[in-house]
């Protein structure tokens, strides 16, 4: 009876750790949602109504963002070479079927007929992407056999928010925007989004017209480009990106493992992979953290000897090396950098320096007062310039890397003030 209870005990106990039984063990973390922000958001359009292209497309370029565009492909003669120009800016071109099929009323025979049609076409006349998730018309789902066989995710209308993982891939949940659909207005998209940081969870918007464009229940494109700057502003929690990269993120998340490989004083070798077997269809980076050795300040970091998205930030006291790397993308090499001193190191995410060649623009947050000084080091931690007298009065500053000491490489801009330091990684590409 005693051993019975144990094995219930220990039965119980796997079962209750199931979703966090990851093979990323201390000292590293994989991010839930890419750049370990909050929560994510898909923004996903269907039917290819006209002001998706003329209205929605630019907006999204405008801020940077990436959106989903369901094409019917039976629908788009027209829309082909706007579809090609989208697909090269980083948007995502997926099935939305052949001719706009009702699912609930047509064979699995036929709907595969549907699928792989309209799959054809668009991978034929859209290059450099493939359609790999797909939206059931009328919200109607298909045969989950089937859609396993050619799509990553489906999306589905169930108007609620999922979370870290949804239940199921072939029917992801989506929340109707539009005069017909439950958010309209800016209040509603900043409602759902402040629902999605709470829930750490992935917000899908389903929207179709946009303005008078006569597509089925229109938002205003004043209203799509209110809630991109909502998530603007909120950009350190909420993670933007198309409907098959949040779910090619969140499967890979869940099945990656982490094993150092070697380790030098100056140096960690480790190998990210995980369990999927498409690497094809599998192929967007997942934000790893690591604690840094005691004695190491600084930190970057390479995979496949080219350099990743990295930073050294302090989150609740302890200082962590954290990138951006490819699962099954090859060897990961945490290198450490001398001599920019530890108590320089802060989260460097407040200084959003954004970096045009070899300008380079951010915001100085008040605590640094008004007179602060930056400087920039090279990865040996040398001094190579220093500035003063930078900003403006909103705060903006703005320097630039005219220095012939400064070639294309690794740097470190550092900002210092009233006490206050942070410091920022900086890729210097061209000269
Ligand atoms: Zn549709």
């Amino acid at each position: 009876m005693k051993q019975l209870s144990r094995t219930l005990i220990f039965i119980l106990f796997i079962t209750l750790n199931l979703p966090v039984w990851a093979q990323v063990a201390a000292p590293y973390e994989v991010a839930t949602w890419q750049g370990f922000r909050t929560c994510a958001v898909s923004y996903t359009f269907d039917d290819g109504c006209a002001g998706q292209f003329s209205k929605a497309i630019p907006i999204f370029d405008e801020f940077g963002y990436k959106l989903t565009m369901f094409t019917v492909s039976g629908w788009s003669g027209g829309n082909w070479s706007k579809l090609q120009q989208a697909a090269n800016n980083g948007h995502e071109i997926a099935n939305h079927t052949a001719t706009h099929a009702d699912f609930s009323t047509i064979d699995a025979e036929a709907q595969e007929k549907e699928l792989t049609t309209s799959n054809d076409q668009i991978n034929s006349k859209v290059t450099g992407q493939q359609a790999l998730t797909m939206a059931y018309p009328y919200c109607k789902k298909g045969n989950d056999a089937l859609h396993k066989k050619y799509f990553i995710a489906a999306r589905g209308c169930q108007g609620t928010i999922e979370g870290k993982t949804p239940a199921d891939f072939m029917n992801v949940s989506s929340v109707i925007c539009g005069s017909q659909g439950a958010v309209k207005t800016s209040a509603h998209f900043k409602t759902q989004a402040n629902s999605a940081i709470q829930k750490k969870g992935w917000l899908v918007y389903l929207l179709h017209g946009v303005d008078n464009d006569n597509g089925y229940s229109p938002t205003s494109s004043d209203t799509l480009r209110k809630s991109l700057e909502y998530l603007k502003e909120n950009e350190q929690k909420v993670w933007v990106n198309t409907f098959g990269n949040v779910a090619r993120y969140i499967k890979e998340r869940n099945c990656a493992s982490i094993s150092e490989t070697a380790t030098t004083a100056t140096s960690i070798s480790l190998e990210l992979s995980d369990t999927l077997s498409n690497n094809e269809w599998y192929d967007i980076a997942l934000s790893i953290r690591r604690a840094l050795p005691d004695g190491w300040n600084n930190a970057t970091v390479t995979q496949n000897g080219t350099e990743v998205n990295d930073t050294v930030i302090i989150v609740n006291g302890v200082k962590y090396v954290q990138f951006d790397a490819l699962p099954d993308g090859g060897t990961i090499v945490i290198s450490k950098v001398e001599g920019v001193s530890s108590n320089l190191i802060k989260n460097s995410s407040e200084l959003k320096v954004t970096q045009q060649e070899n300008m380079l623009r951010f915001m100085v947050p008040q605590e640094f007062g008004t007179e602060p000084q930056a400087s920039v080091y090279d990865s040996n931690g040398r001094k190579i310039m220093a500035f003063s007298r930078f900003t403006d009065e909103s705060r903006q500053g703005c320097i630039v890397l005219d220095s012939p000491a400064i070639v294309p490489g690794v740097y470190f801009f550092s900002l210092l003030g009233n006490g206050h330091t942070a410091t920022q990684k900086i890729i210097v590409r061209v000269k």
